[in-house]
């Protein structure tokens, strides 16, 4: 058993002054209460100066793109980052197995509990399944090309589920532009029923206007495979991708940087007629290096959906810490709450990833972990640039 107490808590949903928290030696929470006496005697206690929160949840990330030192910082939009990692791809730039492992490590020194995993082949899955300390959930993510590519990825895809039984994996489509309409007659069966999946969403501001004969991305993918029409061309995601996501029970919408206050009244109100839960994964990091552009904070904000956070690839992010992530989102949304920010990184996460019952709050029952947050002026509820996160369990 271990007893810890600090000046204060943030549970994933509410702050705790004075917190005296208990849990197993496996990290079970026990019980959560307000500690009543600062002279209260507990033996065994460890005490800290800061705000306990719970492990941080990081909603979107690509562990087998993650090669350090390759951040990609141009700022040239996603078609020359798509190039970026093209040419990587062909250098065989692309992680092993032993680094992997070594990702994940990071992951978990940087206060991550749980992750959510694109995977487009089965390298990262013996290093997620071996570090029991960090859980992940995997999306395999589709991009077929041509009817030839979407067998190859279909086969790759059950192999994954076939090879590693123990690992969730789910499908997902890359975004509404890297789908061929012959592609999507192969794998849109896997979508039919699955109870999770993800896109990256309104990252490009190419990606409504994908009918045009000039639309770049359509011109692109055109360069590669002379027959590709993209399957997606009709703007309106209840009448594109959401008409074979419409059994999803939890679906993460990826990025939104180009998201429109009129496509949130649609999506939401496709979410009510469908029954599907919507969820928006923001990466500032990776925009900002991407293509210079950041999420429309205060719109999505506004619209009270559930916003979680994620850091993409360390192709471009500098690294994969959620706690870095929300330094970077305060410094550009100076009012922005801590209190939102770690909301968005741990109960708003687990309750997009199927993982409410286990983590995301600091609740009797769940194993979150916990972490510390040491800053100086803690009760401002802004996240200072120079705090520093402590791993306690
Ligand atoms: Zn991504």
């Amino acid at each position: 058993m271990r007893k810890f107490a600090a000046n204060i808590a943030f549970t994933g949903t509410k702050h705790i002054q004075n917190p005296l928290i208990i849990t197993s030696d496996d990290g079970e929470i026990l019980s959560v209460t307000e500690k009543k006496f600062d002279s209260q005697e507990i033996a065994g206690l460890e005490y800290y100066s800061g705000m306990i929160i719970p492990g941080l949840i990081n909603a979107h990330t690509h562990i087998e793109l993650s090669v350090p030192n390759h951040c990609y910082q141009a700022k040239g939009g996603i078609l020359d980052f798509v190039q970026h990692v093209i040419r990587l791809r062909r250098n065989n730039a692309m992680p092993d197995e032993k680094s992997i492992a070594k990702t994940l490590r990071q992951m978990q020194f940087q206060g991550i509990r749980a992750f959510a995993d694109i995977a487009n082949s089965t390298i990262s899955f013996p290093a997620k399944n071996a570090n029991k300390q960090i859980a992940s959930k995997s999306f395999f993510e589709f991009f077929p090309l041509s009817s030839e590519q979407a067998d190859q990825q279909a086969d790759v895809f059950m192999h994954c589920k076939t090879k590693f039984p123990e690992a969730d994996i789910f499908p997902a489509f890359h975004s509404p532009y890297a789908i061929s309409l012959a592609g999507l007659t192969v794998i849109q069966q896997h979508f039919e029923k699955t109870a999770l999946s993800s896109v990256h969403f309104r990252e490009s501001e190419f990606e409504t206007t994908l009918h045009a004969e000039n639309n770049p991305l359509n011109r692109f993918y055109r360069n590669m495979n002379p027959d590709f029409k993209p399957a997606f061309e009709n703007p309106d995601f209840s009448n594109g991708q959401g008409k074979i996501l419409e059994n999803t029970q939890q679906l993460l919408l990826v990025h939104n940087i180009h998201i429109t206050e009129q496509e949130i009244l649609n999506l939401k109100k496709w979410s009510e007629n469908q029954r599907v839960k919507l969820n928006f994964v923001l990466c500032p990091r990776s925009n900002d290096n991407i293509a210079g552009i950041l999420p429309p904070l205060d719109l999505l904000m506004e619209h009270r959906l559930n916003i979680c956070l994620g850091t993409d690839s360390l192709l471009s992010a500098p690294n994969l810490s959620i706690f870095d992530e929300m330094k970077f989102l305060q410094q550009k949304f100076p009012a922005l709450r801590l209190q939102d920010m770690l909301k968005m990184a741990s109960f708003n996460a687990a309750n997009a990833l199927g993982w409410s019952e286990d983590f995301g709050e600091i609740a009797v029952g769940k194993c979150p972990g916990l972490n510390l947050i040491e800053m100086k002026q803690l009760k401002r509820d802004v996240l200072h640039p120079e705090a520093q996160l402590k791993v306690l369990i």
